[in-house]
This record gives C-alpha cells, structure tokens and sequence, in this order.
C-alpha cells in the first residue's frame, strides 16, 4: 500500500472502528458507537466525519493527538446524520467553519442553505481541488449524507457512508443494515448501490473499512426489473 504524501493525496484515517451488537444483559438493548473518521485532504483542509457520543470527548481527542492534531485544526465536520452516536462531540469543533448534520450547515447560529435547493444530486466540495464532496444518501434517515473522497492514499475513491451500510457483514445480511432502522428501506438499497459502483472502499457506520471488488458490487446491484 502506498501512503503518499499530504500534497498527493487525501488521506482517509480511520481513527474508530464503529461497533453495534445486542447488549449482553438486556437483549432489547444495544450497545453502538459510530466510526469516527479524518480526512487529511491534500490542500490542507482537515474533516472529520462522525464524532461519536456525547462521552467520547477526551477519547476523541486523544485520537487526533495521535494523528499530530488538535480540535482547532478541523475545519469541517461532517455528521452522516443526526443520531446521537455520530454528533456528540461536535461541540469539540468550534473553530471549524461549517457542521454539516446530514444535510444541514451550520455554523454557530448561521444556517447555510447547501442541499436546501431540492437537488438531489446536489454535491458539496469541502476541499478546494473539489476531490472531497459530500452528497446526499437518503435511506437511513431522509437526510443521510455521505462523504466520497476521491484520489485517496488508499488508491481510489473512498465512501464515508455512516449507516447506509452498518458494517460490511451487511452485505450477505441485509437484515443488518434493516433491522438497524431504515426510514426507507427501497431509497437506501438504491443508494447502497450507487455508493459501490463508484468507490474502491467503505467506511460504514459500525465496523471497519472494506474493500469494493467485483463480487460485493455483484451482491448489491438491484435487478433490472424489481
Ligand atoms: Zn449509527
């Protein structure tokens, strides 16, 4: 694998592996936290995409200071979307310039009207090279976003897609990304799809990263007539 340098590629740094499984004493409950990912974009614009829960905050700084960096030097942050184990140390970030909580932008009380047009195939560069964009993943919940970064060091185009996929066992088992709650089950297989067509790896919601090769895209390309 090459890494390449910080001026030749963006740099996907999985700083968390995600995780979600029935609780051991309460098997009506659950136990998850989300993937928390940095993207080192090589024009020096630093984002991170989903920051846990709200009890996470010296550990998530602890990860960053292990990549060399500190909360001030995040200059975006991208939530997937909403839930409260994927926003709950955004409150870290306050010199970033935008929070992007699926498809809304913030910034402190300023509102910014990215994805407010109806586009759907609306698509947001954070980065000035426009390799690192976030567009709409609706299926999850209405608002999903993805992340998609392209020329990565990774070689290729990597999908930051939070619960669009829970993890890659989902694939098989689509029960998984299901049962995990779906506001629209027929939206998010769709979007599963595109999502692989275009990139080389995953980041889900809840477990590591994964590669894309020809038989995942085999497993999750929906039939001409259904
Ligand atoms: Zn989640």
């Amino acid at each position: 694998m090459s890494t390449g340098d910080l001026t030749s590629h963006n740099q996907v740094i999985v700083l968390q592996d995600g995780y979600s499984y029935q609780d051991a004493d309460n098997e009506s409950h659950m136990r998850a936290n989300c993937t928390s990912t940095l993207i080192r974009c090589r024009d020096g614009t630093n984002v991170i995409v989903d920051t846990m829960t709200a009890w996470d905050g010296e550990h998530l700084q602890t990860l960053l200071h292990g990549q060399g960096l500190d909360a001030k030097d995040i200059h975006v942050v991208v939530c997937t979307h909403g839930h409260s184990d994927h926003i709950g140390c955004n409150y870290l970030f306050q010199t970033a310039r935008m929070h992007l909580v699926g498809a809304c932008a913030s910034n402190r009380d300023l509102y910014m009207d990215h994805f407010g047009g109806g586009d759907e195939t609306e698509e947001l560069a954070l980065d000035s090279n426009k390799e690192v964009l976030v567009r709409r993943t609706p299926g999850h919940t209405l608002s999903c976003v993805s992340v998609i970064v392209n020329n990565s060091q990774l070689g290729g185009t990597v999908g930051i897609t939070g619960d669009l996929f829970e993890r890659k066992e989902d694939i098989d088992d689509d029960s998984i990304w299901r049962d995990a709650g779906s506001e629209d089950p027929k939206s998010q297989e769709e979007e599963r799809w595109k999502m692989a067509e275009i990139c080389d790896f995953i980041v889900p919601g809840h477990g590591p990263i994964f590669p894309v090769n020809a038989i995942v895209r085999s497993k999750l390309k929906i039939p001409e007539n259904k």
